[in-house]
């Protein structure tokens, strides 16, 4: 839920979200066999001019509906069932197999016995925690509890700040130790001031959960209770300093390097940030980037004026929420109750063997990837989607050149940027060494804590030595995919490219064209050119490339864009906030245009036949909104528009066609219908 153990930079990075694919259906688009996969999904009794996301996939969302134990239903979990299934068997055969002690084997086989062991774990209490609790409970001031939260930090829980050991944004080759703003329990800063009475039930919610963590660490009632208000107050004075979401987006805001000493004197004076680091391992460091100074001055204050009482209640919270899933039954079910129903919407948790698999592929997810590639992502397929980016490339090359807006200087930097873009397809070429990670049938949560452990000093091992850029931040069976900017590349995970239900040379090209070329290759290469990812250079540094006027230029196409989604009203009074989803809004538009060149240089679009009645430019649409079929809970939902730098599913389809021709074209949309604007308001951007 929330609890993620590794932390990564929060960049311009990150990609497509889920969807949904029917496993019931067919598949057939080519041959006659069956019902055609995407005229199945159709709901006529909608007009796509008035909601083309509810055309597109209204019948299969009708019959679909959100599973019990879910937040939200759509392709991607589609595509995990299937993998869950694979996935247990791998676990099961692992844990029947005699095999030596720290092998990949064992660790799977280990990892699967005692994570579904629910008695032991029941019996263990939070006896896993004890040597850190009792860190805690030896806090007796300010000095002390920094100590302690770098402590917390090192096994993953984000207590006061978070603290990456990666890439100088400003100088793509160096490894640099990065303080951002962290330590909120609620999802994001938003949540303890925004006034809509969805998200006020939550935070009123909040200190009473967070008693009843405490009451479930052995404190009376009362105790507790106090306890929890305690907790609250400290929060809100952390959230009180915390940026926005959409402030966390402007890169060069967000980078403030200067030495320890100095970042000590001038925002910190009661932390000794030169021995934390030395704690961390980093003691070589001499120098900072900082998020947001201002959050840490207001840190310095807090420690110090909060009573040490609330500091450690807060801490012990923290700690028990990181790893509440992998404890007994009394403190995951509290955890869910709060951040399972109450922010998500599910009513009942998920089966213990895919909770399991989920903490598995946390813990250690590459070790699956390896065998997962070998079942999923043959030669062939890799090159089919490998050939894509290059399509994709071609079309946007092409694209940019022609531009009537951008001046000759700028068009060659972009041109350069693109062409030096490294495409990473399937999976990676060499496998993380996880021979440092102690797996053992003991017990669950301490599996989970050497995990952080691991990942933790993975990390940290990182600093003062070359970048290594064949690293992948998600695993080759993950539903989604990402650019980062330090890189100038983008990762395509294997299990993005999955349709379940469907074989892959059983796909149509529109229907491939919509749903992998434009929504996940076109979305992450535009990534390199959005609001964000434009200010990175070629070199993966953030740098000023663009003349100021065709900057000017951009900023007013795209706030076309901002204005559009700042109408959408996901939520009644919650709107989408327009300048915190540019990215990814600018992302998806460009996939969709760049799909769709692309797709016109095929022979099923030259054919121009139809298949299950649909024209090709018609089937490359309904491909594309395919890669957006989800449906979610009323709560998931409030809780996204707040702390997502996505818009919800139907905008992320709507909210882009509304700016292509060729859709208005292809589904006779006319001046006057919901999803029609007048050219003057549509974007143009590429
Ligand atoms: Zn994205």
């Amino acid at each position: 839920m929330r609890a993620t153990l590794f932390l990564v930079l929060p960049f311009a990075v990150l990609a497509s979200c889920s969807s949904e694919s029917p496993s019931d259906l067919q598949a057939d688009t080519t041959k006659a066999k069956g019902p055609d996969f995407l005229a199945a999904n159709i709901d006529s009794s909608v007009n796509p001019a008035v909601d083309f996301f509810e055309f597109a996939n209204g019948r299969w969302l009708k019959n679909n509906p959100i599973p019990s134990t879910e937040g939200g239903w759509g392709i991607g979990n589609m595509v995990y069932e299937d993998i869950y299934v694979k996935k247990r068997k791998v676990n099961e055969d692992a844990a029947k197999a005699n095999v030596a002690e720290g092998t990949e084997t064992q660790k799977i086989g280990d990892f699967w016995v005692a994570g579904m062991d629910s008695v032991k774990a029941d019996k263990e209490g939070v006896k896993p925690l004890e040597a850190q609790l009792k860190m805690i409970d030896g806090i007796t001031g300010a000095a002390d509890a920094v100590k302690v939260i770098a402590e917390l930090n090192k096994l993953g829980t984000d207590a006061c700040w978070s603290l990456y050991v990666d890439q100088d944004a400003k100088n793509s080759s160096k490894i640099a130790v990065i303080l951002y703003q962290g330590g909120l329990g609620l999802p994001d800063r938003d949540f303890y001031f925004n006034k809509d009475s969805g998200v006020t039930t939550v935070r009123d919610a909040y200190p009473g959960h967070v008693s009843r963590m405490l009451q479930l660490l052995g404190q009376d009632d009362k105790t507790a209770e106090a306890g929890g208000k305690g907790v609250m107050k400290m929060e809100m004075e952390l959230a009180k300093a915390s940026r926005t979401l959409e402030k966390l987006r402007d890169d060069n805001a967000n980078y403030n390097k200067m030495t320890v000493a100095d970042f000590t004197k001038k925002y910190c004076p009661s932390i000794d940030w030169k021995s934390l680091l030395t704690g961390y391992g980093l003691g070589a460091a001499d120098t900072l980037i900082v998020g947001q100074p201002e959050f840490f001055a207001a840190l310095d204050r807090v420690l110090k004026q909060t009573p040490v009482n609330d500091i450690k209640n807060y801490l012990r919270y923290h700690f028990v929420s990181t790893y509440a899933e992998y404890l007994g039954k009394t403190i995951d079910d509290e955890n869910f109750a709060f951040y399972g129903t109450l922010l998500e919407g599910q009513q009942k948790q998920r089966p213990r063997w895919k909770r399991v698999l989920d903490a598995e592929e946390e813990a250690m997810g590459m070790v699956l990837g390896k065998i997962f590639v070998k079942d999923y992502f043959p030669e062939k397929t890799k090159k089919r989607y490998s050939d894509m980016v290059e399509a994709i490339r071609s079309v946007y090359r092409d694209r940019i050149k022609s531009l009537d807006w951008m001046t000759e200087p700028t068009k060659q930097k972009a041109l350069e940027k693109l062409e030096k873009m490294t495409k990473k397809v399937g999976y990676p070429d060499t496998w993380k060494d996880y021979s440092a990670l102690k797996i053992t049938r003991q017990s669950y949560a301490q599996n989970m804590m050497n995990a952080a452990t691991w990942s933790f000093n993975d990390r940290v091992a990182r600093f003062g030595k070359p970048v290594d850029r064949t690293e992948w931040t998600m695993t080759p069976q993950t539903y989604n995919a990402y650019y980062n900017p330090s890189n100038n590349e983008i990762v395509l995970p294997a299990g993005i490219f999955l349709i379940a239900g469907v074989k892959d040379e059983d796909a149509d090209d529109a229907m491939v064209y919509g749903y992998a070329a434009a929504s996940t290759i076109g979305h992450e290469i535009t990534h390199g050119f959005d609001d964000q990812g434009r200010k990175f250079d070629a070199a993966g540094n953030l740098s000023e490339w663009w003349t100021k006027e065709d900057a000017d230029q951009f900023m007013k196409r795209a706030d076309v864009m901002v204005k559009q989604f700042d109408q959408f009203e996901p939520l009644p009074g919650m709107h989408i906030n327009g300048g915190t989803t540019l990215g990814e809004n600018l992302a998806d538009y460009g996939g969709v245009l760049l799909g769709l060149e692309a797709f016109k240089k095929t022979d099923q679009y030259k054919k121009g036949q139809k298949i299950a009645g649909l024209t090709p430019v018609q089937r490359y649409f309904l491909g594309y909104a395919l890669g957006w079929l989800y449906q979610q809970k009323e709560e998931r939902l409030r809780q996204r528009l707040l702390s997502d730098v996505h818009s919800p599913a139907k905008w992320r389809v709507n909210g882009p066609f509304a700016n292509v021709p060729e859709f208005y074209e292809a589904f006779k949309v006319k001046e006057g219908d919901p999803m029609w604007r007048p050219d003057s308001l549509r974007v143009k951007v590429w």
